[in-house]
């Protein structure tokens, strides 16, 4: 069977008695997932926004196989190996010129709770503790509890509300409004915060919300003014989806402290970065053991995965993805374009790889569920699609082909004559 209703395992995101199964994968290339009795599903959000060219790339599936080959978890305090010094000399001269320190962890979270505590561990061994993190409304920066503070507060989060701390949100920059995101972060950070924690250029979970490179420009230089470290969370913009490698790059911004993960090994195993400006390590540097920065995880700098990543970016380095996200960016901003003028939709939106739109909800109630029908919907004709109520993105692996994002937009257009009908808010 290929749905499967009996199994112990809890799932991510998942009210269970709503959604009682799960479909079962049993291979997956390119933007395709097929189960063992060869149903198949195009991947138009790859898989949660980690996989960048396409499943299984196979120059990736190499290298981890290699890998193998040679080592598997090394501990990387007093040791280290070639794929981890090789990846981080590489990281070094690929991001934005600054970022010279590279450490390891193995998820969005992780790099976020150690950009943190970077951020902190930095203005306290200056000697000027700062605690408060500004941080953009609407933002998403993981699921721990660190993380989930830092990030929007919803009904996700409302059971561990009173574990989490407080921070200073400032408006999403919403076209128009821009600002009062500034003058709200100016505000800010004449409180002298740590630092300000913001998506560049979109904000994913949030509902794929996308701001101009001049405001997140603005941002950055206003931090630099009132001397706030500025921290980009680039998991899910990094490696291509904003349209470039980075998305600050778009607005030529170097952050102090920038967080990569998702994309990193394309997507194929989990590895995570938070890189930081030579100021922010050289603040830990001291006799006093004390001032380390104490921070680790198991799987810290997993050869195996920095093998992936290292592929990664030999396929990078050919300047290939480049031309294929270009051409990706066309082939959505052709298909969007359709609904810019559609009743059923409002704010048809896009972002280099990325496009979203909200459904306009037809009256009776269906608000509360309407990303579970419309994931239902999808996934009845072969599609996976994940809508955030009722916003429906599309964010696929950059292999992906014309017919194939046909298929999505139609369905799409399919789904509005199915739930839309709702008036513009
Ligand atoms: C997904 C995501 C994270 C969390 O990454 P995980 O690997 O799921 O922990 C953090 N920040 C952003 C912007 C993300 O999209």
């Amino acid at each position: 069977m290929s749905f499967i209703t009996d199994s112990p395992i809890w799932r991510p995101y998942t009210q269970h008695s709503l959604q009682p199964g799960a479909f079962k994968i049993a291979r997956a290339e390119g933007a395709w997932l097929e189960t063992e009795d060869g149903k198949r599903f195009l991947d138009a959000i790859s898989s949660w926004w980690v996989i960048t060219h396409g499943h299984r790339h196979p120059a990736i599936m190499r290298a981890i196989r290699e890998e193998t080959e040679r080592l598997d978890q090394i501990i990387f305090a007093g040791f280290t190996h070639e794929p981890a010094e090789a990846l981080a000399r590489r990281l070094v001269a690929l991001t934005p010129p600054g970022l010279d320190y590279v450490f390891y962890s193995d998820s969005g979270s992780t790099c976020v709770e150690a950009a943190i505590k970077m951020a902190l561990g930095f203005w306290r061994n200056r000697g000027e503790p700062r605690a408060r993190i500004v941080a953009l409304e609407h933002g998403y920066h993981g699921d721990t509890v660190g993380t989930m503070s830092v990030g929007a507060r919803s009904p996700f989060n409302e059971p561990y509300e009173p574990l989490l701390y407080e921070v200073t949100r400032i408006p999403f920059p919403a076209s128009g409004r821009e600002q009062q995101t500034l003058d709200a972060l100016e505000r800010a950070c004449r409180d002298r915060p740590a630092a300000l924690l913001a998506e560049p250029l979109i904000l994913g979970a949030g509902g794929m919300l996308i701001y101009g490179a001049d405001t997140l420009k603005e941002m950055r230089r206003i931090c630099a003014q009132y001397g706030v470290l500025f921290i980009a969370d680039e998991v899910m913009t990094g490696f291509g989806r904003s349209g470039t490698l980075f998305a600050c790059e778009q607005a030529d911004v170097v952050p102090d402290i920038a967080c990569y993960a998702k994309g990193l090994t394309g997507g194929a195993l989990p590895l995570a970065v938070t890189m930081c400006r030579r100021e922010i390590f050289e603040a830990h540097l001291s006799p006093e053991r004390a001032r380390a920065f104490f921070h680790s995880s198991s799987y810290t700098a997993n050869p195996i995965a920095c093998a992936a990543a290292l592929a990664n970016l030999d396929l990078w380095a050919t300047g290939e993805p480049l031309s294929r996200i270009a051409a990706l960016r066309d082939m959505q901003a052709t298909r969007i374009a359709r609904f810019a003028d559609d009743a059923r939709f409002s704010n048809a939106r896009r972002l280099g790889t990325i496009t979203a739109l909200d459904l306009n909800v037809a009256q009776g109630g269906y608000l509360a569920t309407i990303a579970l029908d419309l994931m239902r919907f999808f996934n009845a004709r072969g599609l996976l699609l994940r809508p955030l109520g009722p916003t429906i993105y599309v964010l696929p692996p950059y292999c992906i082909e014309e017919a194939e994002l046909d298929l999505v937009y139609d369905a799409i257009a399919e789904a509005a004559d199915r739930f839309g009908g709702g008036q513009a808010p």
